[in-house]
């Protein structure tokens, strides 16, 4: 494998080369590991997945198979208070969905307890990790600050054989929780904090959703992370900015153990979205305090919330591609990844027509009774999606929008006398509106000239605008549900509270929509462009009869737009 070369790689989009990439292809190409590369994906299983984890995934997995490498799925869990299965299985069946497999079994950090546990007496035996007794207060008080120097905690100097004998007795559950932990004998005065004698291992009586009881004491992440890098030979351990600082610790950590391999740490900026939250806490929250209706809301930045939402994985994947990997924090516009969104739909979802806020409209010399049907193309950007049926009859349903009894200027649809097509049927004019007491449009009557069937006048005569319909003697009633941005403010949370910047129009449910028949019976999770409308995918909530509808984007790109600007 060492003789792989950049021409070599089939590279995705994603290829244009990153500093990453870089960094692989020059240890491949001067042989390091053997010119093996090995990356991992190291999930904490306390919550599901969101899109700034799609980033490191597509890049963890990305990276390995553009170098024929592997990649493992390792759950990081030494954190035993927050973690659950829940989030295990959700991680698992949220890589796959986004199109990655992983090599072999998953694996769990929690494995290398007693592996990690030999490695901690390991660093004792040669004198650079003690036991230490102090209080937490105390422990603060002596780590210093950034402009001074730690002090050494008295507990310090003692002799290995002092030191051996209090750990083997944490583990055996001698003492309180807290009472000691064990520290690694670095260097009080580093001006690093990470080095000043950094935790490795502390008490804790918590059950283990993997370890059960067996365990009292549970490694800090610090300390497990590198050598399980190790341990699995990986290559590249690729990690987010804030472990930086840590590299030193990592790194000594590497040296000072006798680990069967020599992983590189390499850190890239983490993804942020506008008007997005990505803190794991705070989805949290925002899921237990009832602002959402679970992780998979499908206003959650969650996957399992933009699945259910009707995103695609192979956008997503794109939209990761395109963000790239970058060495500094940056924000990326929300509009870019609608985009990607849009733009994978439109390639893939089949078109109907349906109407969310419908007006009935009677064609008043359409004989009563009859229908005919209308041949209609699925989706013009794919000839093999074919076309079908769609019927027609004396009463049709249009957008309340696309009527104005007193129009303004610039609005060319449908109004009292004026004449437009409806897709694929007829030109139809409007000849009278019908309205209720309160003064209320509730019908419009029409003509129709039969001339125009299928749409277009024999005579080449023009009409401003084309609207959608569906024939109300077959509509399917439906049920939809807007979403918008779930905060009102770019950064929620910068300047206060995030929960004041919810925004209170993120959701809007409409229950009288209409849809052309040929959508009955859609499954949970099929996506659909209403046209003229945007895009819209089933949601799990359907019920046999009645199906609800989750708008996934709008048809309005605001990404193109910013593009043009430049
Ligand atoms: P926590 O605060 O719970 O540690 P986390 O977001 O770091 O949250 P992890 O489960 O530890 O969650 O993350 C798994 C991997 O995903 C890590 O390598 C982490 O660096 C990466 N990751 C997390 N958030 C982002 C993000 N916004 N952009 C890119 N990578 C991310
Ligand atoms: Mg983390």
């Amino acid at each position: 494998m060492s003789d792989i070369t950049k021409e070599d790689l089939s590279p995705g989009p994603a290829a244009a080369v990153d500093f990453i990439r870089a960094i692989v292809a020059d240890d491949v190409k001067n042989g390091k590991n053997g010119g093996r590369v090995a990356t991992r994906f190291p999930p904490e299983p306390n919550g599901y997945l969101h899109i700034g984890h799609a980033k490191s995934i597509c890049l963890n997995f990305g990276v390995s198979a553009e170098f024929g490498g592997t990649c493992n799925l390792r759950f990081d869990d030494t954190n035993p208070t927050k973690e659950d299965v829940e989030y295990v299985d959700s991680i698992e069946e949220d890589v796959r969905w986004l199109g990655f497999e992983w090599t072999d079994e998953p694996l769990f950090a929690s494995d290398y307890f007693e592996q990690l546990y030999e490695y901690a007496t390991h660093l004792i035996r040669a004198g650079k990790a003690y036991v230490d007794s102090l209080s937490g207060d105390e422990t603060r008080a002596h780590r210093g600050t950034l402009t001074e120097p730690g002090k050494d905690s008295p507990y310090r100097g003692r002799t290995i054989e002092e030191n051996l004998d209090l750990f083997a007795r944490m583990r055996a559950g001698e003492f309180e929780d807290g009472a000691h932990v064990l520290r690694a004998k670095i260097d009080m005065a580093s001006p690093n904090i990470n080095l000043r004698d950094p935790v490795l291992y502390r008490i804790r009586r918590a059950h283990h959703h993997r370890t059960g009881d067996a365990w009292c004491i549970y490694p800090m992440y610090d300390f497990a992370h590198p050598p399980s890098d190790a341990i699995e030979r990986i290559t590249h351990s690729l990690c987010t900015l804030e472990f930086e600082d840590h590299r030193p610790l990592y790194d000594w950590l590497i040296q000072n153990l006798p680990v069967p391999g020599e992983p590189r740490q390499i850190e890239f900026a983490r993804l942020n979205l506008t008007y997005t939250l990505m803190s794991k806490r705070k989805l949290l929250e925002l899921v237990e305090e009832g602002h959402v209706t679970g992780w998979d809301d499908p206003r959650m930045p969650t996957l399992v919330g933009m699945r259910r939402r009707g995103y695609t994985p192979e956008a997503i994947r794109t939209f990761c591609d395109r963000v790239g990997v970058a060495k500094r924090e940056n924000t990326v516009d929300l509009a870019l990844l609608e985009h990607a969104v849009r733009e994978d739909l439109n390639r893939r979802a089949p078109r109907v027509m349906g109407v969310l806020a419908p007006l009935r409209l009677v064609i008043e010399n359409y004989p009563e009774g009859q229908s005919e049907s209308f041949d209609i193309v699925n989706n013009p950007e794919d000839d093999s999606a074919g076309s079908r049926k769609v019927p027609f009859s004396r009463e049709v349903f249009i957008e309340r929008d696309d009527f104005r009894e007193d129009p303004p200027r610039k609005f060319f649809r449908l109004a009292p006398g004026r004449e437009v097509r409806l897709r694929g049927a007829y030109f139809v004019t409007c000849t009278e509106v019908v309205k209720d007491a309160g003064g209320e449009v509730v019908e419009l009557r029409c003509r129709h000239d039969p001339a125009t069937r299928g749409g277009d006048a024999p005579d080449g005569r023009k009409v401003k605008a084309t609207l959608h319909w569906v024939s109300a003697a077959h509509a399917i009633d439906v049920e939809v549900r807007l979403y918008d941005r779930l905060f009102t403010a770019e950064t929620p949370g910068a300047t206060g509270d995030y929960r004041s910047e919810l925004n209170p129009k993120s959701l809007d449910v409409l229950q009288d929509c209409k849809l052309e028949p040929s959508v009955s019976g859609a499954a949970p999770g099929s996506r659909y462009q209403f046209e003229r409308i945007g895009y819209f995918c089933v949601d799990p909530d359907s019920r046999d009869r009645r199906l609800v509808f989750n708008r996934t984007v709008t048809l309005k790109d605001t990404w193109a737009k910013i593009e043009r600007r430049g």
